[in-house]
């Protein structure tokens, strides 16, 4: 399966498409997490990726295309991928309907992921990441760690992302609504897209994305499972 994951930070993305790919088994692919590996390495790219990100901004389409073009050539993409950050303008969901036509593929879904802003703030600013595997994820009210600062599977010391300050949140909210939000309803005039909530416990949203691309099943309750 090929699935795009949409929503604005902190609606969860990261933490539904590492289980919704293991589900899957596809590959989790994060543009996010693509530019922090190449920050970390202090390559050029990361360097100039770094400057937006901190500032709360895209980084620029060239860039962040080049490197999406680059991780779908590899072979291990061909069982499916979960994009999680990606497209985030109109620019950015044209060159992918272009590298997918290339590659005579097509998407299978685009779920986008619906959360009121206040809720947003409150998640992103207790969000702590593993600085081993990034897709270990906690929060210091919701997820805490059994001990304070490091992360329960491997260990690692758990850190602050440094565009999650509040301030930065907020530019990054707003970035979403005037450039990506169009890209919904772009994929909404192709028939892609199921909106679901956010709200709830990890295992209920991942719930109701499995129901929206028609791997989950709905009880007669109306709860769903996977
Ligand atoms: P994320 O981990 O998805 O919240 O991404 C963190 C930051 O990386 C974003 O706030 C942007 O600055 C940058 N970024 C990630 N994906 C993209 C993208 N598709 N286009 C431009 N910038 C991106």
């Amino acid at each position: 399966m090929r699935i795009l994951l949409i929503g604005p930070p902190g609606a969860g993305k990261g933490t539904q498409a590492v289980r919704l790919a293991a589900h899957l088994s596809i590959q989790h692919i994060s543009t996010g997490d693509l530019f922090r590996e190449h920050i970390d390495q202090g390559t050029e790219l990361g360097q100039n990726a770094h400057t937006h990100i901190r500032a709360g901004l895209l980084a620029p389409d060239e860039v962040t295309i080049g490197v999406i073009k680059e991780r779908l050539a590899r072979p291990d993409t061909e069982r499916g991928f979960l994009l999680d950050g990606f497209p985030r303008n109109l620019a950015q969901a044209e060159a992918l309907d272009g590298i997918l036509a290339d590659s005579k593929s097509r998407l299978d879904a685009v779920l986008d992921l619906e959360i009121p802003e206040a809720e947003v703030v409150r998640r992103i600013a207790g969000r702590r990441l593993c600085r081993r595997d990034r897709e270990h994820i906690f929060h210091v009210d919701y997820s805490q760690p059994e001990v304070a600062g490091a992360c329960d599977v491997c260990g690692g010391e758990l850190y602050q992302r440094d565009d999650d300050r509040e301030a930065t949140v907020r530019k990054r909210l707003e970035v979403y609504r005037s450039e990506t939000a169009p890209v919904v309803d772009h994929y909404q005039a192709q028939g892609l897209v199921t909106t679901i909530s956010a709200l709830g416990q990890v295992q209920e949203v991942l719930d109701r994305a499995l129901v929206a691309i028609g791997q989950g099943q709905v009880d007669a309750s109306g709860a769903s499972s996977c």
